[in-house]
């Protein structure tokens, strides 16, 4: 027997039958319905008491629901598809004063500012078209004092292997270096295609990320140089890859081994590179 929704809101499905929401591929539109599944999500990104939390890509609302159901008291949705607005607006009638939502791009929004010096989580089934730009956008917008508490956001699997990923791995790469360098980060649970309307063509991953309490020094500009150069040749040595920047004075700097390749250097290397230049 299935379980009641966690509000008494008409089913995901009937809503968007209703409202007429063809999902939209240009927007990234693959939609969860199951209200287990955006309750599981909305459970893991921890107590939500207290905190703004931003919803990226609302949709029909799925996940919107299963936050403020969990006690979220402020929810701030960006979406930039007009034809959810009219969805949105029940559930905001359904929960007063809770819900705001925001009709725009997640990508030209300031959410530090509208977070207005409250603790934020960011918790979101993201559009897979700018899902990691946005969340490069958000790791970077203030290093030093991050305006969001946590993150937890579903991912194509294989971005959730690159945030997460090790020096050593195949999918260690620039994404994973300057997550590692600003976050501790995991991957919760799977999600299959079939979970989404439509499916997409492959499996997704929940990914949750909290900032380091104490991180090493290191300038954002020149990490960024560095890993670019080091990963945009990844197969060849060091001293080759990062011929710009210095090559072997460089690396000898900092004592690493100028025969060694990007995908072998720890988080604490790549930023004593970033420091030498
Ligand atoms: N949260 C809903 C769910 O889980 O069913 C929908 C998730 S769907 C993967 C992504 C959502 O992001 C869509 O509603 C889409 O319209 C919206 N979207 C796409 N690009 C966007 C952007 N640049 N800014 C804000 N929302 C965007």
């Amino acid at each position: 027997m299935a379980l009641p929704p966690a509000d008494d809101l008409p089913p995901l499905r009937a809503v968007v039958e209703a409202h007429g929401l063809a999902p939209r591929k240009a927007l990234g539109q693959n939609f969860l319905f199951d209200l287990n599944l955006t309750a599981k999500i909305a459970r893991s990104a921890g107590p939500l008491d207290g905190f703004t939390v931003f919803e990226i890509g609302p949709g029909p609302g799925g996940l919107t629901r299963a936050l403020l159901a969990q006690g979220a008291e402020r929810v701030i949705a960006v979406e930039r598809d007009p034809r959810c607005l009219p969805i949105l607006s029940e559930i905001s009638a359904r929960y007063p004063g809770r819900l705001e939502v925001v009709e725009g791009d997640a990508l030209e929004t300031d959410l530090a500012a509208r977070a207005r010096g409250t603790p934020a989580k960011i918790v979101a089934n993201l559009p897979y078209n700018v899902g990691t730009q946005l969340l490069i956008n958000w790791l970077t917008a203030n290093p030093d004092a991050p305006f969001w508490t946590s993150m937890t956001l579903m991912f194509q699997k294989e971005v959730g292997q690159r945030i997460v990923a090790a020096p050593g791995s195949n999918h260690y790469g620039r994404l994973g270096v300057l997550a590692g360098w600003l976050t501790r980060s995991e991957i919760l649970f799977d999600v299959p295609p079939q979970a989404f309307t439509p499916p997409p063509k492959v499996t997704s991953s929940v990914v949750q990320l909290t900032p380091l309490a104490e991180r090493l020094a290191c300038d954002l500009d020149r990490l960024e140089r560095v890993t670019h150069a080091a990963f945009g040749q990844r197969r060849k040595m060091l001293r080759q890859s990062l011929k710009p920047l210095g090559g072997e004075a460089l690396l000898d700097r900092v004592g690493i081994d100028p025969t060694r390749r990007a995908e072998t250097l720890s988080v604490a290397e790549f930023c004593a590179l970033a420091q030498a230049l």
